[in-house]
């Protein structure tokens, strides 16, 4: 086989498969290969609590069973199936965490159940059907970094009929808010422009150098920046100007993946209960653990990433700017449709576009009707 990009050369397991290809490494595997980011992840405790309570609140479901976990990382989630009583566990770590996986497992004491393969779950084979598939696949905005496209992989070459997802369903939603980001994102653009002007001067001035015709070019890209950008943040509640509505669903049973990865349209209505100005829409993803048809939990656990007074998961929410912001009156409706789709550059980020038209009886609907166009990029 060959050597990892971050330098491993042999294998361990005899299930040992192939590293990722080296542009995806250096995009989007290589931060994963750090202890630092792992703990980041782990001490995320509601991400951690609740994959530990979907798995040892649901025991009966995993005793005895085979548990592939996609993606282990440090191999928290193989370590919580093993003692909920899996017979065997199979591990699987692109990145060269899977040696600290395969450390932490034997340290605790749970070697003899979990099997740790280093490789892309794409590279490698098991020797028999699983029973359960596990994984924390999820990113910002639930679909950036594309991950559950390798659980689905791993569904459809791996998981025995009847068997089940952990998680199982998935919801993405959107809430109107007031937030200060547009307004803000404003002011750095303004000073952004500023500071262009002055380097100009300073070019000319120190090098007798003219570097006017890339302004226009530069005011672009700093727009993009600024105003097509959506933003990690710790929404609070009170931020909420109605409530948050979900406009996908998965069953990740029966998802397929040319489903997913086509562009997502969807087309939804926002409540207002307060008025405007909107300045923003916030994004936010929720995931459930209700076990397969055949094999249902016990307790059913969700885990949300929406706005919380005790404050946000490692996720936080993506927060949308809206640049000018949309007025609208209590009781009118936000219709919104949406296009998610991957970035031609780089399939693992993502490009939303959203066309918005205020309905009711204000005069703010009266003057929205012409739905109005937004963009950003999720980085
Ligand atoms: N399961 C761990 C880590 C989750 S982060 C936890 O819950 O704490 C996702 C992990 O999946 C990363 O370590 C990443 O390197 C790994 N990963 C992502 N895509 C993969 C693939 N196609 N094959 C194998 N590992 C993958």
């Amino acid at each position: 086989m060959s050597a990892n990009p971050d330098g491993k050369p042999t294998k361990v397991s005899e299930l040992d498969g192939e590293a990722p290809e080296s542009t995806d490494f250096a995009n989007y595997f290589c931060t994963y290969a750090y202890i630092y980011h792992q703990k980041d992840m782990l001490e995320d405790h509601k991400r951690t609590g609740a994959y530990y309570q979907a798995v040892l609140s649901n025991k009966r479901q995993f005793q005895g069973k085979v548990v592939l976990d996609v993606g282990t990382g440090s191999g928290i989630l193989a370590i919580f199936a093993a003692k909920a009583g899996a017979k065997k566990v199979y591990a699987v770590e692109a990145t060269n965490m899977a040696q600290h996986a395969r450390n932490l497992v034997e340290h605790n004491k749970v070697g003899h159940i979990v099997e740790v393969i280093q490789g892309t779950i794409e590279s490698i084979s098991l020797p028999e059907k699983v029973d359960i598939i596990i994984s924390e696949w999820m990113g910002y905005f639930l679909l950036r970094e594309s991950m559950l496209d390798s659980v689905l992989v791993a569904r459809d070459r791996f998981l025995a009929p009847g068997g089940a997802l952990y998680p199982s369903h998935a919801a993405i939603y959107m809430a109107p808010i007031r937030s200060n980001l547009a307004n803000q994102r404003t002011g750095e653009f303004q000073g952004s422009m500023e500071g262009w002007a002055e380097f100009l001067q300073e070019m000319q001035h120190y090098y007798q150098v003219s570097l006017d015709c890339l302004s226009d070019a530069y005011r672009s890209e700093q727009k993009d920046y600024y105003h097509h950008t959506s933003q990690w943040t710790d929404t609070h509640p009170q931020q909420l100007l109605g409530p948050a509505a979900p406009f996908i669903k998965y069953d990740l049973h029966k998802l397929t993946l040319e489903e997913l990865k086509a562009p997502l349209k969807a087309e939804f209505v926002l409540h207002m209960t307060d008025g405007g100005p909107v300045d923003a829409l916030c994004g936010f993803f929720d995931v459930w653990f209700k076990g397969s048809e055949d094999n249902p939990t016990d307790n059913e656990i969700r885990l949300t990433t929406g706005p919380d007074p005790t404050g946000a998961t490692h996720w936080g929410q993506q927060t949308f700017p809206l640049h000018p912001p949309i007025d609208c009156a209590p009781n009118d409706k936000l219709r919104v449709s949406i296009e998610v789709t991957r970035r031609a550059d780089n399939q693992r980020l993502l490009a939303v576009k959203a066309a918005i038209s205020v309905e009711g009886n204000s005069i703010y609907a009266e003057q929205s009707k012409t739905p109005r166009n937004f963009r950003w990029n999720i980085e």
